[in-house]
């Protein structure tokens, strides 16, 4: 998918507030375009392989969410950050479940029953209400998520006996220029979303707009805020 990040140079010290208020308004045009109100859906900005100093350009300029794939990456970065909520958006390594439980607010990536496992045990031991996602696979080109079928079992299964807090779903829209496809993949990730909880956290730089009109309640926008990552 070919993504641009806009009229905004590189080298412009103000490019990262100035992609956010394009964002903003990009944001607005779709959801009119879809007969929604833009503020029903929240900016996350993904900031891996991004500097501290972008992030906090990011959180000057009104961010107030911010996505993390790296847990070991995000934790050098998080530190003197102002306050922002923490998405974890990365592969779950079970190992790795405690320190994501410490770094972050939200896990979006619960995407197979070890993964929820592990998050929930940790949340309970360090005593943090972490919110989580099931993470769907409704593209062929992407190698992890659940099968949608599968979804209201594992957060239920999550929910009642591990007391984990499940807030909806978040879904990666399959790597192809087939606008089309993209938006039945997000289609089928709303419908099993519905069941599951408000969040419907759809769509990224390239395909925020079919991701709107799915409904989408969570943008994860990366290159068009950070630019082109190295
Ligand atoms: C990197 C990443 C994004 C951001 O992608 P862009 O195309 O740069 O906006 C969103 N979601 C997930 C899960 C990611 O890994």
């Amino acid at each position: 998918m070919k993504v641009g990040v806009g009229a905004v140079a590189d080298g412009d010290p103000n490019a990262v507030g100035r992609r956010i208020d394009a964002m903003r308004e990009r944001i607005a045009v779709a959801a009119r375009a879809s007969g929604r109100d833009p503020l029903t859906i929240t900016l996350v900005g993904v900031s891996k392989r991004h500097s501290h100093d972008d992030v906090v350009a990011a959180i000057e300029a009104g961010l107030t969410d911010i996505g993390e794939s790296y847990v070991q990456e995000a934790r050098a970065k998080f530190v003197d950050l102002p306050a922002v909520r923490k998405h974890f958006i990365g592969h779950v390594q079970t190992n790795k479940a405690k320190a994501i439980v410490e770094a972050f607010d939200v896990v979006q990536s619960i995407d197979r029953l070890e993964a929820g496992l592990a998050i929930a045990k940790a949340a309970r031991a360090a005593n943090k209400p972490v919110r989580a996602l099931i993470q769907l696979n409704v593209s062929p080109t992407e190698r992890f998520g659940v099968a949608p079928d599968d979804a209201v079992a594992l957060a239920k299964r999550l929910r009642d006996d591990e007391g984990l807090a499940i807030d909806g779903v978040m879904a990666i829209a399959p790597n192809t220029e087939d606008r089309a496809e993209i938006a039945r993949a997000f289609e089928r990730a709303a419908r099993t979303g519905a069941e599951l909880g408000p969040t419907l956290s759809l769509g990224m730089s390239g395909d925020l707009e079919e991701a709107i009109d799915c409904g989408s309640t969570m943008l994860r926008i990366g290159t068009a805020i950070f630019g082109a990552r190295t």
